[in-house]
């Protein structure tokens, strides 16, 4: 069954049209290839047949995991997430944090506690920053994150420490769990309003 269409995009380099494919919904339990593609960015790049110039295209998608029970959903729209019990059901506006997302996720680690991560990380660093997990790394299982500083991306590393830390403030505070449940854009933002 074909999970995508194909759309008829211009360049911005070169102005010629070319046709790509946008995947409105993947469900990675049948195309499983296409989840490194979302971590990669992939599927929200064209690149132009004519100059080979590289464009990311945003497009609404609903990124599905039935296995491990995610669902994000990228879109300005109104979305409900109905019947979705049991789930982790995000809501994210931009091609970035859905790629975020679903890295979280793949690499089984819990976003809620991720966020705090980067928000009790961003005080220590005593900047207005704003990180991106990339990855883990290393038998340590180090978590990596990405910030903008004077238009280069930065690296950082956490170790695990930190995240069990931040997972032990999770348990002890049941009201967070409980506001992470139905469709939520989990961010600094939302995390603030809790610290
Ligand atoms: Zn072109």
């Amino acid at each position: 069954m074909a999970n995508y269409n194909e759309i008829q995009v211009k360049c911005p380099s070169c102005g010629q049209q070319h046709r790509v494919r946008i995947y409105p919904s993947i469900n990675v339990s049948e195309t499983p290839e296409l989840r490194e593609k979302v971590c990669s960015g992939e599927v929200f790049t064209a690149e132009c047949p004519h100059c080979g110039h590289r464009q990311i295209l945003k497009y609404d998608m609903l990124y599905h995991d039935p296995e491990a029970k995610v669902l994000v959903c990228l879109t300005d729209s109104v979305f409900h997430s109905d019947g979705m019990e049991g789930y982790n059901c995000r809501l994210v506006s931009d091609v970035g944090s859905l790629m975020e997302k679903v890295k979280i996720f793949t690499a089984g680690l819990d976003d809620l506690v991720v966020e705090l991560c980067k928000y009790v990380t961003i005080r220590e660093m005593g900047k207005d920053v704003s990180l991106r997990f990339l990855r883990m790394d290393g038998a340590d299982q180090s978590i990596i994150m990405a910030y903008p500083q004077n238009g280069q991306m930065e690296m950082l590393e956490i170790g695990f420490n930190v995240y069990e830390d931040c997972a032990g403030i999770v348990n002890r505070n049941p009201a967070l769990r409980d506001a992470a449940g139905g469709l939520v854009t989990l961010d600094q933002n939302w995390i603030g309003r809790f610290f």
